[in-house]
């Protein structure tokens, strides 16, 4: 039987400091992996230029998001920079019916809640090469005032400090090799033993005696 048999899909989190280059790893990743599908999130930030609502966020407001969260609408969420962001629990459900492996790009705050609720969740933590190349990089964007900078590499280290939650690291060194990294992780996931006990149940259960072996 092929490793189309299994049932339930896998769920993958992929987490980083900002300014590591995650979301250009995710989308190289999304294109590798067909069967990965990422979970679009609720924010109540407002839309940036260019960002689509219901392609790079729901957009909601506060009201919206707080009944969500009474309503246990939300696998996970979190506080960041002063806005709401969570997963819905039926986006990522509806995912799995349609026979995807899921992946949530979340802050550590929310990694650490889907650990808790799925143990056997694949999590990955992006590191930069170093904090000075991440200054670099947040620098080069050209977005953020010198102070801001130093905030968000503050933050960043704290997030850094918080990856004992996570069972893999990718450097972002090499673009192209942190993308294969990634594909490994995604491939390797599910030939877990744990995640193919099935499979050793279904050999078990074939009768030896009823084999016809040709001479
Ligand atoms: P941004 O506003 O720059 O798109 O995202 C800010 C941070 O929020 C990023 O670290 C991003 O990974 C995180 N984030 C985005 N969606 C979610 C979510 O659904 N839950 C949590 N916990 N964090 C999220």
């Amino acid at each position: 039987m092929s490793s189309s048999a299994r049932t339930a899909g896998d769920l993958f989190v992929i987490a980083a400091a900002s300014g590591t280059g995650k979301t250009s790893l995710i989308a190289a990743l999304l294109e590798r992996c067909p069967r990965l599908a990422l979970s679009v999130s609720d924010t109540t930030r407002p839309a940036r230029r260019g960002e689509i609502d219901g392609q790079h966020y729901h957009f909601v407001d506060v009201d919206a998001f707080r009944k969500g969260i009474e309503a246990s609408r939300y696998l996970e969420h979190a506080e960041v920079f002063g806005n709401y962001y969570g997963t819905s629990r039926e986006r990522v459900e509806a995912l799995w019916r349609e026979g995807r492996d899921v992946l949530l790009e979340i802050d550590v705050q929310g990694a650490a809640q889907v650990r808790q609720a799925h143990p056997d969740a694949g999590m990955v933590f992006i590191l930069p090469p170093s904090l000075s190349t991440l200054g670099e990089r947040l620098h080069g964007r050209g977005l953020d005032e010198p102070e801001v900078i130093r905030r968000r590499l503050d933050e960043a280290r704290r997030e850094i400090g918080a990856c004992g939650d996570f069972d893999w690291l990718v450097v972002n060194d090499d673009f192209d090799r942190a993308v294969s990294e990634l594909a490994a992780i995604v491939t390797a996931w599910p030939l877990r033993r744990a995640r193919q006990s099935w499979r050793v149940r279904q050999l078990l259960d074939e009768d030896a005696n009823a084999i016809t072996i040709r001479d």
